[in-house]
């Protein structure tokens, strides 16, 4: 194997070289919004985990309940790992989102991979924003379709790419309902008019929008009061909802295909007891108590808010991630470790998560912080910035 290992020591100092080695973490978590190492505590400013819903009572005692199921579930979904669990989740996310019917996948990214590969043939064109998420592109990949990728958020370019491919099969139209890295939102009336016009099928992936978008916390389309007219639904239970597992949102039609012929949902031994009780115990807190989403958005504000003040320049948006564009990996690196030593944990997000010349620091606020938590943050985040010359000087 000596064209792979030279292959290997090349990539690798290609990585040492651009600053962008990747290294796996040993967090010790405590609560939603803290870890620890060597005995210090360290502030999450990083996470999915919106609602703080990994760490609710509730929560926890569903998942240690369920553990009486078995601590496995023993099976692909459509053998021994299929239960009762699994089915009352699909339908209460059902219910939740608006959608005839829902089939769960173990993770969103094989939501993604197995939905895109299992609906999408030869002659077909996906239309796919440049910033989607790495699981939509990966399901583009493994498709028959065309893909054709428009500008993020840019629905005149999308017009013109519609009117000019030539497309004998389904046209489909791709999207993060909420961009992940960075916090702003799809532009959905002008897709869906779009959709209309073009008889594509649109497909919006909820990922970070549930729990964060709409009064009930249901989502991109309900935020826009358009839950109709979006035929396919992703999401994930792995961000707000505080446990794991992806879904598929649809008509009774498309879930049935799905069951039937997405690969990353047959071929996969199905998500444990414990973690589809999770998911549903955090889906109960969720619609019992909405008004976690109205704190989401106003401690997202007040971060927001704190830095702008100390001259950061940060777009609006009702999301709680928030980007912090540095540019350079190296520099991005460099504040999100100065960060850290000061127990503050902000990640680097540099290519290939992000174009290059766009790293950046991407804090996300979640309801399990306090006010008081976030203001003494952003203050710190001001100082060591402006130490390396990456806030602004003060707007007046
Ligand atoms: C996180 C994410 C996914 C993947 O979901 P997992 O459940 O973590 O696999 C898919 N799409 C988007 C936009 C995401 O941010």
């Amino acid at each position: 194997m000596k064209k792979l290992t030279e292959r290997m020591e090349k990539a690798a100092l290609a990585r040492k070289q651009a600053g962008l080695e990747r290294h796996r973490p040993d967090w010790r978590p405590i609560d939603a919004a803290h870890v620890q190492r060597d005995n210090q505590s360290i502030l999450l400013l990083a996470s999915n985990n919106y609602l703080g819903l990994t760490h609710h009572p509730a929560v926890q005692a569903a998942a240690r309940e369920a553990v009486s199921f078995g601590a496995g579930s023993g099976g692909a979904r459509l053998t021994t790992g299929g239960n009762h669990l699994a089915l009352a989740l699909e339908q209460e996310l059902a219910a939740f989102k608006g959608t005839e019917a829902v089939c769960l996948f173990n993770t969103g990214y094989m939501a993604n991979v197995g939905v895109i590969s299992a609906l999408t043939e030869k002659g077909d064109v996906v239309f796919s924003d440049s910033l989607n998420h790495a699981s939509l592109i990966d399901g583009c990949r493994m498709s028959h379709a065309q893909r054709v990728v428009y500008a993020h958020a840019n629905v005149d370019e999308l017009a013109r790419l519609l009117a000019e491919t030539p497309v004998d099969g389904q046209r489909f139209i791709i999207t993060d309902g909420v961009f992940s890295m960075d916090g702003d939102i799809a532009p959905l009336p002008e897709l869906v008019a779009l959709a209309e016009q073009y008889d594509a099928c649109l497909l919006v992936d909820d990922a970070h929008a549930v729990g964060v978008l709409g009064a009930t916390g249901a989502g991109t389309a309900s935020y826009f009061g358009l839950t109709e007219a979006v035929p396919i639904t992703i999401g994930t239970m792995s961000k707000a909802l505080g446990s794991e597992g992806g879904y598929a949102a649809a008509s009774q039609l498309i879930v049935d295909h799905l069951v039937n012929t997405a690969r990353s949902f047959i071929f996969s031994t199905a998500f444990s007891p414990a973690t589809v009780a999770a998911a549903r115990a955090a889906l109960a807190v969720l619609r019992a108590e909405p008004e976690r989403v109205a704190d989401l958005r106003q401690k997202g504000r007040l971060f927001r808010n704190a830095l702008r003040a100390g001259g950061f320049s940060i777009d609006d948006s009702p999301t709680p991630i928030i980007p912090l564009i540095v540019g350079d990996a190296e520099q991005a690196t460099r504040f999100s470790q100065e960060l850290l030593s000061d127990g503050i944990l902000a990640s680097a997000i540099r290519p290939p998560t992000v174009p290059v010349g766009t790293s950046r620091l991407r804090l996300s606020v979640s309801g399990a912080h306090t006010d008081q938590e976030l203001l003494a943050a952003a203050e710190r985040i001001i100082a060591i910035g402006r130490r390396l010359g990456l806030a602004g000087r003060k707007n007046k």
